[in-house]
């Protein structure tokens, strides 16, 4: 555990976090302001994404991680990237209570991520709220999404370590799984591989480890294939290890380090495109350019190039 001078409570965590969500412009730039403070303690955490379509068990899995984790010794946090948006009508992981004795614990921190927000929301504001996690002195931080959106993409670049959770059953055509969500996949895991699905998991496992072995990757590290049980809490320990065995090997390589370079290289893009959206918004002659713009090139009468190009210039 890395002693640090912020946040001493979950409690004054928490405010910092509702700091950062704010919209409000005076609190963005207290937001700012805290972000720059903390930054020199950032970074010591391992960041792990986890995803998987709804009812796979991931908030069972998270819990007897995260379980696993704290008896280990470490601190865990656990950001749920809640996918409310109006494509999905309402919360998806808000309404149930989750993962109930991972909250009991003092070395846990749970907290729903609101997805809302235009341009890169959710990687922004999760991605200071793992920042301010990480000044807590959380090693471990856990971000988790539901396949709605954008949102498994987004989390994948902004942690070390990408793991999506799979059913026993089926091809990931089958399960609803997006196109290149296991290309992103640092391990699968296969979970539920208990009573009567053991065998079929297994089966799943030998399938997608056959399937990697295809792709022939010639990468520093080849995607493992792993069942568990997170309702028997069985295999936790072993994924947990693999997940070190990775930060060895990358860290050894420089890969961890540089991967974390380029994730702040494009948040950096991101961050940018998003600032260019709020003054474009905020500034009253061109929005009112915009809406002309708009008009002419639904007429017909103004090409959309020519349209943004001068907006563009106006700002
Ligand atoms: P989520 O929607 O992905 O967060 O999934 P949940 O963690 O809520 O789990 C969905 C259902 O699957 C619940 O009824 C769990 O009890 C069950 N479940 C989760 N993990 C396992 C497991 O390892 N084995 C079995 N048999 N059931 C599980």
């Amino acid at each position: 555990m890395t002693p640090t001078p912020f946040f001493s409570d979950r409690r004054s965590l928490a405010k910092a976090i509702t700091l950062v969500e704010s919209k409000r412009d005076d609190h963005r730039q207290e937001a700012q302001q805290v972000l720059e403070q903390i930054l020199p303690y950032t970074g010591n955490s391992i960041r792990i994404g986890i995803t998987g379509i709804p009812g796979v068990g991931k908030s069972t899995f998270i819990e007897a991680f995260g379980l696993h984790l704290i008896k280990q010794g470490k601190k865990v946090a656990v950001l749920a990237v809640d996918p409310s948006s109006p494509v999905a009508g309402g919360s998806i992981l808000g309404d149930k209570t989750r993962m109930e004795e991972l909250s009991r614990q003092e070395n846990a921190f749970i907290r729903p991520s609101p997805s809302e927000g235009s341009l890169g929301g959710v990687a922004h504001k999760t991605r200071e709220t793992m920042l301010l996690c990480e000044a807590a002195g959380y090693d471990v931080v856990i971000v988790e999404t539901v396949g709605v959106g954008q949102s498994e993409y987004e989390v994948a670049s902004m942690v070390d370590f990408f793991l999506v959770l799979m059913l026993p059953n089926a091809g990931d055509e089958l399960q609803g799984i997006k196109k290149g969500i296991l290309e992103l996949a640092d391990a699968l895991v296969i979970n539920k591989a208990d009573g009567e699905s053991l065998n079929l998991a297994q089966q799943s496992q030998q399938h997608y480890q056959n399937a990697f072995h295809l792709l022939q990757d010639n990468s520093f590290w080849t995607p493992r294939v792993m069942t568990c049980s997170a309702l028997e809490h069985k295999n936790i320990d072993a994924i947990w290890e693999m997940i070190l065995e990775y930060k060895k090997i990358a860290q050894e390589s420089g890969i961890f380090e540089q991967q974390r370079r380029e994730q702040n290289a494009q948040w950096m893009k991101k961050l940018l495109h998003e600032m260019i959206d709020l003054r474009l918004n905020q500034n009253e002659s061109i929005r009112s350019l915009s809406k002309k713009l708009e008009q002419e090139v639904v007429q017909g009468t103004c090409t959309p190039y020519s349209a943004a190009k001068k907006i563009i210039e106006k700002l």
